[in-house]
This record gives structure tokens, sequence and C-alpha cells, in this order.
């Protein structure tokens, strides 16, 4: 029986997006198929921006990653004529002696990345907006920055289809993960699609999609961001006078004001679980207030700022923070991509190109990726 496609990819997220065009170019006939539309309020991609940096640490293969997608998110607002990069750059605040600050610090120089270590009066001097601990200090990525997300995403989805590739909306239904083949898969309207090889880049519904393959080992957690408006007039919190900046006490992250959507702050760290299909997107009054008093501490001249917009999200967790890449373990023609645990948005273009070697080539994934290396009980070190 002849297939309709060479690849389906299942999800329109960024991991999708870049998954699916990058297979297009290399001459795949592709279906892209979402639920509820590319980078949708729904999903981990539909946020307002995304932070690009390349600190991470001692892992370098995250901050490789990076550089090349940064190299490539680039070309592609260029060569579809859409600025949709911010070049804010990223402020990483640290006491000197946090071992993430040294090894972030290493990383960088070793790979090449441009950065500064900034004392915390020359971070005052530069950014006098800004109120730094007696013994914070910072590292500062000049040529990192901020992506419009949600706008990014269905921007790569549309060169997707300028290129000859098929988008269709509708809901996949799990697949029989008792099988060792997948043959078709069903859509919730009743159609069925046939093809070589399925990629699925669900997100926070793996673990709906495959539960025993996955369950609970990606979780979901809501993530609450809010946008606080400066004042009148005032341009010192807007790009280019405020960079986007983490601080690594608090684990709260921050963008200047862009497109005048307000100042955005949010925690990095894990909220509670949270349902991606049916849960209410209202922020909450604690999260509001938690924000506000980071937003307080850093920018004090916005303690009294009004909050002007706030988003719900979630993270699609693996317990490292590690991502996900690997094949069914029984469905051999099925590819599981996903595991973005807070920091995957940069690493789009990265991912494109990763799985679409995995499936045109038929490569195997590093094990550090891989299905067993998800273990339940590891600890979150990747962010
Ligand atoms: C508040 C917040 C801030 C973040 N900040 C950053 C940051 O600054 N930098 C960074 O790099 N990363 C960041 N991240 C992480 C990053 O956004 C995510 O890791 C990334 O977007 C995940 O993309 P994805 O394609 O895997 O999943 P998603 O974007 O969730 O896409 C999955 C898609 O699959 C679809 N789908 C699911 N089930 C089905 C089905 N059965 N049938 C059809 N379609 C289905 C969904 O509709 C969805 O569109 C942040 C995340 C959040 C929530």
């Amino acid at each position: 029986m002849g297939r309709s496609y060479d690849v389906v990819v299942i999800g329109a997220g960024v991991f999708g997006a870049w998954t699916a065009l990058r297979l297009e170019e290399r001459g795949a006939r592709v279906l892209l198929v979402d639920a509820y539309g590319p980078a949708s309020s729904r999903s981990s991609s539909g946020g307002e921006t995304r932070i690009i940096r390349a600190g991470y640490g001692a892992d370098e293969i995250y901050t490789r990653w990076a550089m090349e997608s940064l190299a490539a998110w680039q070309e592609f607002f260029r060569q579809t004529n859409q600025p949709l990069f911010f070049p804010a750059g990223v402020l990483w605040i640290a006491r000197a002696d946090h071992p993430r600050a040294k090894t972030t610090l290493e990383t960088l120089k070793r790979a090449g990345v441009a950065h500064e270590w900034l004392t915390r009066s020359q971070i005052q001097q530069r950014w006098p907006q800004m109120r730094l601990e007696s013994d914070e200090d910072g590292i500062f990525e000049p040529q990192s920055g901020g992506i419009a997300a949600r706008r990014a995403v269905q921007a790569v989805v549309a060169e997707f289809e300028r290129r000859g590739g098929t988008y269709r909306q509708a809901r996949v239904e799990p697949p029989n993960e008792d099988a060792i083949w997948l043959d078709e898969i069903a859509l919730g309207d009743g159609a069925r699609v046939s093809a070589e090889q399925y990629v699925f880049a669900c997100g926070a519904w793996m673990g709906k999609l495959f539960p025993r393959a996955i369950g609970a080992r990606i979780f979901a957690t809501r993530q609450e961001a809010f946008f606080f408006g400066a004042p009148a007039g005032d341009a010192r919190f807007s790009m280019p006078l405020l960079p986007i900046w983490y601080r690594l006490d608090d684990e709260f992250y921050g963008f200047p004001d862009i497109e005048g959507r307000g100042v955005k702050i949010a925690s990095d760290r894990h909220g509670p679980a949270h349902d991606p299909d049916g849960a209410e997107r209202m922020a909450t009054l604690e999260a509001l207030g938690a924000a506000r008093a980071a937003l307080a501490r850093i920018l004090p001249d916005l303690a009294h700022a009004p909050m002007v917009e706030s988003r719900v999200c979630q993270y699609e967790n693996t317990p490292s923070g590690d991502f996900l890449i690997d094949r069914h373990p029984s469905l051999r023609n099925v590819w599981m991509v996903g595991g973005g645990s807070g920091h995957g948005f940069k690493h789009g273009p990265a991912m494109g190109r990763y799985v679409t070697r995995l499936v045109m080539e038929s490569a195997e994934p590093e094990p550090r990726f891989g299905l067993a290396a998800l273990g339940e009980m590891s600890q979150r070190k990747i962010r």
C-alpha cells in the first residue's frame, strides 16, 4: 500500500515546526498536524517572548545547540524578512562563587561565545535602573536576546507550507503502544493518514499520547508570567536601555518592555501540576505578589508599576531537564521529541536539524536524550 506521506509530524510547537521545515527542505513529503493550531495559547511555544542565550553551566551540548540555533533563527528571520529577534543581550546575575557562574564562564570561553564578566558596579553603571545585592556580579552575553515566540513558530509553519509542506489542524489519537509498527494515525474527525515514519513533538501532551512509554515522566507545571507598565514616557525599561536578565539566586528572569507589552518577569521554578487542555489560564494573586516582589528587588523604580498583562503557560518537564529524543520502545517507526523543560524554545532549529538526521539517516540519538535516561527520580539539573 502506498503511503500518503514520508513523515507525519504531530505537534506544531517550536520543535515540530522546525522538524517539519527541515524535513521538507531535505525533500521529504511531510504532513504537520496540530490539535489547536501552531503555537496556540495552550502550547508551551505560544508565549509572547522567549530567551535565547548560550550559558548552560557545564552542559556544553546545550551551549553549542543554542549557538547553532541563534544563527539559524537570525538567518530565517533575514530570509523571510521578519524582525522577530530582539537583540537585548542577556545578563546572568550571580554571586562570583556560584558554581553555575563559574562553569558557565568556562563553557562560554571554550565555545567561543561573546561574553563579559561584569562586576556589580559595572552593571549598575551600565544599567543604573538595576539594583543588585552587594555580592552579586554578572555575565553578559551581548549577542543573545529574545525571540517573538508565537509569531516565530507561526512564521516557520508558514515557510514550511510555502515550500510545499501540508499543515492540517486535527487531534491525533494515541497510537497502540503494543504494536511494533505504526501503519497509520487516526485523527479526531475519523480520518486516517499513513506515513513511513512519525515524529510526535507534543509538548506537555507526550504522556497522554504514550502513557506506557512516557506517562508521568514528562510532567506539566503551571508557569505564570507578568508584564508591568513603566511610567509614561520613561524609556529606561525598554530595549535597548535594559537587557534581558536571569537572576540565579531567586530564579526570576525578565525582559525589557518590547513592543509596548510591558516589562516581563516570571519565575523559572516549577509551579503546580497543570492540565494543558482544560486548565483555566487565569493568573493567581500569589504569583503576582511574588513577581512584583522580585521586580521591586531588581528594578526598584517599578515597585508600584501596574501589572498590564499576564500569561499562564506550562513547562513540559523531564525529571532532569534534558530533552527527550528517542524512538518509541516498540513502535519502531515512531520518534518521540520533547521535554523542553522551560529552556527548549531557543533550540528549535538545532532540534529540527537533529531529528531530521535521525529520521532520514536512521541515525541513533545521544544516550542522554534517550528514554532510558528519563530516570523517575533524577533532579532537575538543566535549565
Ligand atoms: C512561561 C514559559 C517561559 C519559557 N521561557 C523560555 C525561554 O525563555 N527560553 C527557552 O528557550 N525556552 C523557554 N520555555 C520553554 C519552551 O517554550 C518550550 O520548551 C518549547 O516551546 C516546547 O515546544 P514543543 O514544541 O515541545 O511543545 P509545544 O509548544 O507545547 O507544542 C506541542 C504541540 O503539540 C500539539 N499536540 C499535543 N497533542 C496533540 C495531539 N494529540 N494531536 C495533535 N496535536 C497535538 C499541541 O497542540 C501543541 O501545539 C518557556 C516555557 C514557558 C511555558
